[in-house]
């Protein structure tokens, strides 16, 4: 899904998988409302700006989050960029999307300007006393990875800004939660835009090494799962080659070791 689309036909038939009829047409509905708030405008990319949400919903779809997160996700931008109040998606969707919706559209309003670590560790605490609601911040985190996703649209100035604070509050936060798929995405597009030098030179050695790499995985993988076998355990051992950003701060951190090295 990484990188592409997802229409809202696919999201409503992964929706299905995990949820009930009554809820999948719950979320129609915020998805139809999204989409009629919404018609005319446009995004920088010059797509429809429904496709936004629809992304955004997509995300935490593949999450498998309960309807009420889902339904905040289509309707997360309408009170902020359109002419519904809080009062008639109360009328519409109930208490429950309408508190995820205000939490989401409050978040936007702190700005985070410093680089130093003590204010991005006092930032991250407002965010998350904010939000009140873990949802929020998750609808929040969905729609930081699309906007990152999009960000080529965007000027230089913007996309670096974006980008540290995305590195600085929203991945350290991503973690915390434990969705560490989110994390690293939004890790790798924050790096591709602070420092693209060092982000394409990893990309081009992760290249030529990927079939090393995956061939010594998958012999350290046979290693495993034959001692887990002699030991009479039952166990599922996966292994996954490292995010670039992680290579990016280990070479850093050890700037005399070879990065060949580290990337095996
Ligand atoms: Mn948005």
């Amino acid at each position: 899904m990484k990188g592409d689309s997802m229409t809202i036909e696919q999201l409503l038939e992964r929706a299905a998988k995990y949820m009930s009829d009554e809820h999948v047409q719950f979320i129609t509905r915020a998805y139809q409302y999204a989409e009629r708030e919404h018609e005319g405008q446009f995004r920088k990319s010059g797509e429809p700006y429904i496709h936004h949400p629809v992304q955004v919903a997509g995300i935490l779809v593949d999450l498998q989050l309960e309807p009420a997160t889902i339904a905040g996700a289509f309707l997360h931008d309408v009170v902020e960029d359109t002419e519904t109040s809080l009062e008639q998606l109360n009328e519409h969707f109930g208490e429950e999307v309408t508190m995820l919706v205000d939490g989401v559209t409050k978040l936007k309003k702190i700005k985070y300007k410093s680089k130093r670590e003590q204010q991005a560790e006092n930032h991250r605490k407002m965010v998350v006393a904010m939000a009140r609601d873990i949802r929020v911040i998750l609808i929040k985190l969905a729609d930081r990875l699309h906007n990152m996703r999009t960000l080529k649209h965007l000027p230089a100035e913007k996309q670096r800004r974006i980008s540290n604070e995305t590195l600085e509050i929203f991945a350290p936060l991503a973690h915390r939660l434990g969705i560490s798929t989110i994390k690293w995405e939004l890790e790798d597009i924050a790096l591709r835009y602070l420092d693209p030098q060092q982000y394409y030179r990893i990309v081009n050695l992760m290249k030529q090494k990927r079939a090393q790499r995956e061939q010594y995985i998958d012999e350290v993988m046979t290693d495993i799962r034959d001692n887990v076998k002699e030991l009479n355990v039952e166990a599922d051992i996966s292994g996954r080659p490292k995010h670039i950003y992680s290579i990016y701060r280990k070479r850093q951190s050890k700037r005399n070791s070879s990065m060949r090295f580290m990337i095996c």
